[in-house]
């Protein structure tokens, strides 16, 4: 792996042809979780990934998109337009370096502008193979161990791995008394804001957290996030469409 520690030079021979940009998101996590959550878990994954993919990791990007969390201070985030458009700068700034792979790491669900973005990127620009994936996908190693598969957000899932990267971060005595599972779908936070659907900001159940359980769901996420990645381009066309 290369990163934003290393100098031009070393960039320069390392002779790496791949780059990592990450979102992370600045929201409310619920009673018991940092409103950065999201940051600090996509710096560990664009690290991880980085690692196994030899790929220059960037830092984080804080922001991304978080409307379904309006309401609630702290949480802070751009127009869809806006993440859209600096997702095409940064990509566009990296070809013209010379870099043909990009990965798009987006660590918070709600970033749905880049995905068209890379869509358009890879139709249109020559020599350049753009993927980006949300490292949450179902993995064999999470089943009998993730007990809540269908929650949304600061549940067990999300908690158990801050517990286990970022310990001193989560305010364990408030997790028990903090599930949530609402009675709607999730594309109902089109519709309202998380606050309104769960009042305390959760939509799952952080009461089943263990930093046994982060480990599991971190080492599967990264595992399962190269393979998709490497899976992706394999498929991703190298000319405009
Ligand atoms: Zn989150």
């Amino acid at each position: 792996m290369i990163s934003y520690y290393n100098t031009r030079e070393e960039i320069e021979h390392s002779g790496v042809d791949t780059a990592i940009i990450t979102f992370g998101s600045i929201e409310q996590h619920g009673p018991h979780l940092p409103i950065g959550t999201d940051f600090f878990q996509a710096n560990a994954f664009a690290e991880a990934i980085g690692e196994k993919l030899n790929a220059l990791v960037f830092p984080a990007i804080p922001f991304s998109n978080c409307y379904e969390h309006k309401g609630s201070k702290g949480t802070l985030g751009f127009r869809p337009q806006t993440t859209m458009a600096m997702t095409q700068d940064l990509v566009l700034g990296l070809h013209s370096q010379g870099f043909r792979k990009i990965v798009i790491l987006l660590v918070h669900g709600g970033i749905f502008s880049v995905p068209p973005a890379v869509r358009e990127l890879n139709a249109l620009t020559d020599d350049l193979q753009v993927v980006c994936v949300i490292p949450h996908l179902p993995t064999k190693k999470e089943e009998g161990v993730l007990e809540t598969p269908n929650e949304i957000h600061a549940g067990e899932h999300e908690t158990s791995v801050m517990m286990y990267l970022y310990p001193d971060t989560v305010k364990t005595e408030k997790m028990k008394d903090a599930d949530c599972m609402p009675d709607y779908p999730q594309p109902f936070l089109n519709f309202a804001p998380i606050l309104d659907l769960c009042p305390n900001g959760v939509w799952g159940k952080p009461s089943l957290a263990s930093q046994e359980k982060g480990k599991v769901f971190f080492e599967a996420q990264v595992e399962a996030t190269v393979d998709y990645i490497k899976k992706a381009f394999k498929i991703c066309k190298k000319e405009a469409w």
